[in-house]
């Protein structure tokens, strides 16, 4: 194994062991294993934890945003603005309801969404904006919402790799209409499965996503919906109760990582993240930019260091998306995607690890020049 590996999630899980698997046990005693207690107490602590009135535990992140946007009846002949830079999921989302995804190319600063390369992609046909707080990092929200409210649009957040980040001191996910994220293993809530959840202040909302994820049925076999079976398992629901518990510690242990990454580069001929005055982020991902990309991760690897992309393909690049976009120009996902790249960052990385990075990267600079 690496001598610093990217995210190694044995190391998480490992300081939670024993709890979770007092949960699981407690699990397999109850006798119920699909929508029962665990997932109703974990609705409503991460709805709390949210700042949001209501949370649907459902099976995974794609699905949470697919059912958001199908609670707002998005489908077929709407247009849905989605960041040109972010994980296919998004995209997805937007497509599996019918709809179409419109890219819009990010702020170059903070790749996050430009709310005035918005203004100019919304046409009649737009009904959503999905912001993505993309690496962690909160998008400027106020002139977006504000933008929505202007044209009658639904600004819907993907969470999924920000729980716990606040835009001026307010947890995302819950800052317009509503929100998704998904607790994959490797997100910073992470369960030992697949996992998602929607966020709202709206009642009906909830109430719509909750009847789509149990086949379109709010009471045992009366179904009002064509509906799909999406929810979080008892066993996973327990389990992410148990790390609820942990993760503002372990978002803080990223703050504290990032700081050192961040002064520890400085002088360097990289770009580390930009932090607005608006953003409390919680680093799902440290992402610097450089030209020598390649060889720089190269370089790492060689010193024991595990680095990836995220992300190496743009979607509208991706073989499934290529041909319906085969128009669209969308030159700086492209240009990021080829000088981007995410150090390692685990709430489990000791100072040693986070300063052999620094001192690698250094290294590796002082012999290009
Ligand atoms: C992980 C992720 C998703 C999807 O989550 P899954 O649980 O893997 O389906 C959606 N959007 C973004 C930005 C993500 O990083």
């Amino acid at each position: 194994m690496a001598k610093v590996p990217f995210l190694n999630l044995y190391d998480i899980n490992e300081k939670v062991k024993d709890e979770i698997l007092a949960s699981i046990s407690n699990v397999i005693e109850s006798g119920w294993y699909i929508l029962g207690e665990q997932v109703e107490l974990f609705e409503k602590e991460f709805a709390k934890y949210c700042e949001a009135e209501h949370c649907i535990a459902v099976g995974n992140g794609l699905e949470a945003l697919k059912l958001l946007l199908l609670a707002y009846d998005i489908g077929p002949g709407d247009e849905v603005i989605v960041p040109s830079n972010t994980f296919i999921a998004t995209w997805i989302a937007v497509t599996h309801c019918g709809a179409t995804p419109v890219p819009v190319e990010p702020d170059e600063k903070s790749y996050n969404l430009d709310t005035n390369k918005v203004r100019s992609s919304i046409t009649s046909r737009t009904k959503a904006i999905i912001p993505v707080h993309l690496y962690g990092q909160p998008v400027d929200m106020e002139p977006l919402i504000e933008l929505a409210r202007e044209n009658n649009l639904l600004v819907l957040e993907d969470a999924a790799q920000s729980q716990g980040a606040k835009y001026n001191g307010r947890r995302v996910g819950s800052l317009a209409h509503g929100g998704a994220t998904s607790f994959y293993p490797g997100k910073n809530l992470g369960a030992l499965g697949d996992g998602g959840a929607v966020i709202t202040n709206d009642q009906a909302v909830a109430n719509k996503v909750r009847n789509l994820r149990n086949y379109g049925s709010d009471e045992k076999y009366v179904h009002s919906e064509i509906g799909y079976n999406s929810r979080l398992d008892e066993i996973q629901a327990a389990i992410l109760r148990v790390k609820l518990r942990e993760i503002e510690l372990w978002n803080e242990r990223r703050r504290n990582i990032a700081k050192m990454y961040t002064v520890g580069l400085e002088e360097l001929d990289i770009i580390t993240p930009y932090v607005p005055h608006f953003a409390t982020p919680v680093w799902h991902l440290y992402v610097v930019s450089t030209k020598h990309r390649d060889a720089l991760q190269e370089f790492l690897l060689e010193k024991g260091i595990s680095t990836s992309i995220h992300y190496p393909i743009p979607p509208h690049q991706q073989s499934c998306y290529k041909k319906d976009y085969a128009e669209i120009k969308l030159p700086l996902a492209e240009r990021m995607s080829k000088a981007i790249l995410s150090l390692p960052m685990s709430p489990t990385l000791s100072d040693e690890d986070v300063e052999y990075v620094i001192m690698s990267i250094k290294e590796f600079f002082h012999k290009l020049t």
